[in-house]
């Protein structure tokens, strides 16, 4: 049996159900098929999961502060048990929430892996939908290097699975998810050791805000490795044990690989491909067409840039390009995308590092503030905060806001605005601080470095 639509969306992830609900509120006859679980990566072994462990890790952080604030509280290990089952809960919820819109909207739900046959035809089990348009949103999923015993590491989807914390854990990797699973494992009690194998890592982020974070994460518990890989992994009568690449050998109860992830195209063709990068990345045109007329693409599968508010605004254009009576005003601007890192402590980031602003633009002033948060000011504490301003110095426009902290997460969000406005220094310095708050040092910034390429 054929069913037709005008739009069969593939992947019920934060790009394919932004997409697909969006289409069937303006109209259009939409099925979408999942074939794990509603809400995509972010929902259930992403965003979500992930923030709620990094707010438990900061609990034991908090007690000890408590102290100074005259609470006589005292920390106990984490019941991991406990944790895992509130989340088990809430991510069963969102699940349901995911599936509930999708019906509410309208749209057709098949539950399935999908296989792509061409010619708008897509067959989930016995079934083939026929659509106009085919939109691919099957995600990503982890890279992992060839190193002999690979089998015996674990994967970020584990983390939210474990039955039990392990006393000693390696993470191997300098990225998003390796920074922030060592926080997170080291805030809730685990021995950890973060392997980079380049010099410093979280590569592509300013390098004062590298330094910096590689100085505070160690407060923070977490034993930080550079210039060192593993080069086996082994399985020993109490663990697993790593071998690395100066010599040394180390043992953990697990190890984690957060070294990047790819295209999830795994048997999504059944004939005919459109046209790939290496790496498996649906190449696709401005309108998010591939190769195949009638065969779209958007999120983690076309790797532009892997962040859940990319895939739903990449979904969104989409749906309002095609079904909207007035089309969208421009299209997804992927310059001064704000993005953070839940590490302990987070970084926030928006629009170009120093290292790229001084290849754009001939000449800077660079703003800098460290200081210690006066949330951390009574007693002993290492908490520290990094802000920093990049500024053109020809045009006085602010081009880069970097920082690493309590709350950067947070605090870049709100001006990402202006700096997606192109707003100066000279805006910046008449708008009139919230005192006393982190965030005001974006404001009062007054002594620049002036750098030229
Ligand atoms: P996904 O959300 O991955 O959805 C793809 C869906 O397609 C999945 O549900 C999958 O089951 C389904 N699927 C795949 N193949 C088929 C098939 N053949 N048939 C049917 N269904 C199929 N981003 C942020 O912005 N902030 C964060 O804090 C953040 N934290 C993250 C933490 C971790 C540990 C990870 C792994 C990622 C994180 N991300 C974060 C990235 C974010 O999760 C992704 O960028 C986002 O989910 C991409 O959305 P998507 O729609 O492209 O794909
Ligand atoms: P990243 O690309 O951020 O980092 C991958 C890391 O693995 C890099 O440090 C890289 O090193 C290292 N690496 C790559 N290949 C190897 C190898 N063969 N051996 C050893 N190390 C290697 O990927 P993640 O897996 O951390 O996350 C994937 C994406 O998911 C992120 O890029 C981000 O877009 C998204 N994400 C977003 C989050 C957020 O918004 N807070 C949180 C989590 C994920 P090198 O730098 O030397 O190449």
């Amino acid at each position: 049996m054929t069913d037709s639509f005008d739009l069969v969306v593939i992947g019920a992830g934060s790009g394919g159900v932004r997409a697909a609900r969006m289409s069937a509120s303006m109209g259009a006859r939409v099925a979408i098929v999942e074939g794990r679980f509603f809400g995509g990566t972010c929902v259930n072994v992403g965003c979500v999961p992930k923030k709620m462990f990094s707010y438990a890790a900061e609990f034991p952080e908090q007690v000890a502060l408590a102290r100074d604030y005259g609470f006589d509280w005292q920390t106990s290990p984490v019941n991991w048990p406990r944790l895992k089952a509130n989340k088990d809960k809430e991510i069963a919820r969102l699940n349901g929430i995911y599936r509930r819109l999708l019906d509410q909207a309208g749209v057709s739900v098949y539950e399935g892996y999908a296989q792509v046959l061409g010619d708008g035809q897509v067959r989930v089990g016995e079934q083939v939908l026929q659509a106009e348009r085919v939109l691919v949103a099957t995600g990503g999923k982890p890279f992992l290097p060839e190193v002999p015993g690979i089998e015996h590491a674990s994967i970020s989807d584990d983390l939210f699975e474990l039955e039990q914390l392990p006393a000693r854990v390696a993470v191997v990797g300098g990225g998003y998810i390796a920074c922030e699973f060592a926080s997170i494992l080291a805030g809730l009690g685990c021995a950890v050791t973060q392997l980079y194998r380049g010099e410093l890592f979280l590569r592509g982020f300013d390098a004062d805000i590298r330094a910096f974070m590689a100085e505070q994460m160690p407060h923070n518990g977490v034993r930080l490795r550079f210039n060192t890989d593993v080069t086996a992994i082994h399985r020993a009568d109490d663990g697993l044990r790593l071998d690395l690449d100066d010599g040394d050998s180390l043992a953990v109860d697990r190890v984690f690989y957060a070294t990047g992830r790819v295209p999830n195209v795994d048997g999504l063709f059944a004939g005919q491909m459109p046209e790939m990068a290496i790496n498996g990345a649906l190449l696709v045109d401005d309108d998010y067409q591939t190769s195949m007329p009638g065969l779209f693409a958007i999120g983690d599968v076309i790797d532009r840039v892997q962040l859940t508010p990319v895939a739903l605004a990449e979904g969104m254009w989409l749906a309002r390009q095609w079904f909207a009576s007035e089309k969208p005003r421009r299209p997804v601007e992927y310059d001064f995308i704000p993005t953070a890192v839940f590490s302990h402590p987070n970084v926030g980031t928006v629009g170009l590092t120093q290292e790229e602003a001084l290849e754009k633009h001939g000449c800077l002033r660079i703003y800098r503030s460290a200081f210690k948060p006066l949330r951390y000011s009574l007693g002993e504490h290492s908490q520290r905060s990094l802000m920093k301003l990049i500024v053109d110095d020809a045009t006085d426009q602010v081009i880069g806001l970097h920082m690493a902290g309590e709350g950067a997460g947070e605090i870049t969000q709100g001006f990402a605005v202006a700096i997606r406005a192109g707003l100066t220094k000279d805006d910046f310095d008449a708008t009139i601080g919230i005192h006393p708050t982190s965030a005001e040092e974006f404001v009062t910034l007054r002594d620049a470095e002036t750098v030229s390429a």
